[in-house]
């Protein structure tokens, strides 16, 4: 197949530089290795959009990292995902502490960050009575902020579809080959031709960028494992709570999410699988001891689930992003770890931009406005419920019973551009399985709508793709084995 940009990664860098690029004149594809877009990083993660106080002043992190947090509450709300400013704290204990939270301070004012306070003892505990009363002081950032990583990451894919973006799901590129006319890659399903690569490939960004140019990278992919509570306890903080951070990282965060659950996490150890993302007892009793030290009053009691995301750390401990040195025609987002969440619009923007000017390309006359969600049954009034009943039966229908998410809001997440194809991804668009039951109740159901909207035979349903399938075979071929 021939296309004229082809977009490795359907992440939030790819899916955001994919909406980007989709406002020019070009055919774009996407290829995604995943059964959906937010495969890897982006869909497990913190979720925090960071201040920048952290990055190293003059990094590519810090830029992308102050310019996204500047640019997230509007971007959120053009494409229609969750977007809540939290405030954040980063904990002192003792007076070395103390130190590096004043070291914080001063290079986030180098790095451009507003509003930085450091609050003493009695401040912290009026605006956070349940953290550790050993606190003797705190960073605060009232910038930093609250996403759905993977909602967002689902919206921009939407957008970017409605504006003629192809993508292309369970598609791993597993070479990449320059000609006279410009790139080859060869994936699991054939290969695709075209005049310019973007490489947003996470964890496999560097093996990339290597088949192509002479300048190497390495990436180590780094395990965060996390526990989550349940919405169910009352919101035990309401800033993100940082310990000073470490060598490998932010640090054990306690924070709330966009959806009022909460965090705890993540652990911080190399791996060796990029892929692994099976979370290990070792790494979870850590995080549990470590976020103790914020909340002495931990409690497991609701933990809802367990789950690890991988970071694409490399080697040189910053961002990589622009044209790929000495290959003209292709572009890459490399060692796109923390806080590349926070730093995606502004990456994309960036990078889209030197796309754009070095390639010529032309803007299209019109760019069609990113589509709207049905607002969330649960976050309905009682009047709006009744309305969205009358004028939707399915409305009324509830699929799943922790997060109250409705028969229409699983058959629209299916419906969308970038539509759900696997019990997850419906997890992720609608947050039915999200809850209490981790979808104990609402498996089978969803199950069933998603082959009565796609029209494949249930036993091809998959939770999250890959070979393995929910129903082994039907009771009319079980019967037929039974009499044979
Ligand atoms: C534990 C943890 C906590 C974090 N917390 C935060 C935070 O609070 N705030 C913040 O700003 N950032 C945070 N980050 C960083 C943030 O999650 C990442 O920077 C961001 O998600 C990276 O997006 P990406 O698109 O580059 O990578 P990914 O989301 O990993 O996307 C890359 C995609 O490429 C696909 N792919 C890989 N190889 C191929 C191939 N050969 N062919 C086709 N497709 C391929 C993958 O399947 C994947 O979907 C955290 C990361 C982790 C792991």
């Amino acid at each position: 197949m021939e296309t004229d940009i082809l977009i490795i990664g359907g992440g939030v860098i790819g899916c955001a530089v994919a909406r980007e690029l989709s406002a020019y004149q070009a055919r774009i594809t996407l290829l995604e290795r995943g059964p959906d877009v937010a495969s890897g990083a982006s869909k497990a993660n913190s979720g925090i959009v960071h201040a920048g106080f952290d990055a190293k002043p003059g990094s590519a992190k810090v830029r992308f990292n102050v310019e996204g947090n500047r640019m997230y509450e509007s971007y959120c709300r053009e494409i229609d995902a969750p977007y809540v400013r939290s405030g954040a704290l980063v904990l002192a204990f003792d007076a070395e502490q103390r130190e590096h939270v004043e070291k914080l301070y001063h290079q986030g004012l180098e790095n451009g960050v507003e509003e930085l306070a450091i609050l003493e003892r009695e401040q912290v505990l009026a605006l956070e009575p349940n953290v550790n009363p050993d606190v003797v002081c705190a960073l605060l950032a009232p910038t930093s902020g609250l996403t759905s990583p993977y909602e967002l990451t689902c919206a921009l894919a939407d957008h970017a579809a409605v504006n003629g973006v192809q993508f292309l799901m369970d598609t791993e590129v597993t070479d990449l080959i320059a000609n006279n006319s410009g790139f080859r890659a060869v994936t699991n399903r054939g290969e695709y031709t075209a005049k310019i690569v973007v490489n947003c490939a996470g964890v496999k960004s560097a093996e990339l960028h290597n088949r192509l140019s002479s300048v190497q990278f390495e990436i180590t992919p780094r395990k965060g494992e996390y526990y989550l509570i349940d919405h169910e306890i009352k919101p035990v903080f309401s800033h993100t709570m940082f310990q000073t951070p470490t060598k490998m990282g932010k640090g054990v965060l306690v924070s709330p999410t966009a959806h009022n659950t909460l965090l705890l996490g993540p652990s911080a150890q190399d791996a060796d699988d990029p892929f692994d993302v099976a979370t290990t007892a070792e790494a979870l009793r850590a995080v549990r001891e470590k976020a103790a030290y914020t909340w002495p009053g931990v409690s497991l009691r609701n933990v809802i689930t367990t789950f690890a995301g991988m970071r694409a750390h490399e080697r040189g401990d910053d961002f990589i992003v622009g044209a790929t040195q000495g290959v003209p025609g292709v572009y890459e987002a490399v060692g796109i770890e923390s806080p590349g969440l926070t730093a995606a619009p502004a990456i994309a923007v960036a990078l889209c931009g030197q796309i754009a000017s070095e390639n010529k390309l032309s803007r299209k006359a019109s760019w069609v406005p990113a589509p709207k969600r049905p607002k969330a049954f649960s976050a309905m009034t009682a009047q709006e419920k009744e309305l969205a009943c009358i004028e939707n039966s399915e409305n009324g229908v509830v699929v799943c019973r922790c997060e109250q998410v409705t028969e229409a809001e699983v058959r629209s997440a299916i419906r969308r551009p970038v539509g759900a194809r696997t019990i997850d991804a419906v997890k992720r668009r609608t947050r039915a399985g999200m809850g209490r039951c981790q979808g104990g109740f609402c498996s089978p159901r969803v199950l069933e709508i998603l082959y009565e909207e796609l029209g494949a035979p249930p036993t091809d349903i998959t939770k999250d793709g890959g070979e393995g399938r929910i129903l082994a075979g039907t009771l009319a071929e079980f019967a037929h084995k039974e009499d044979a």
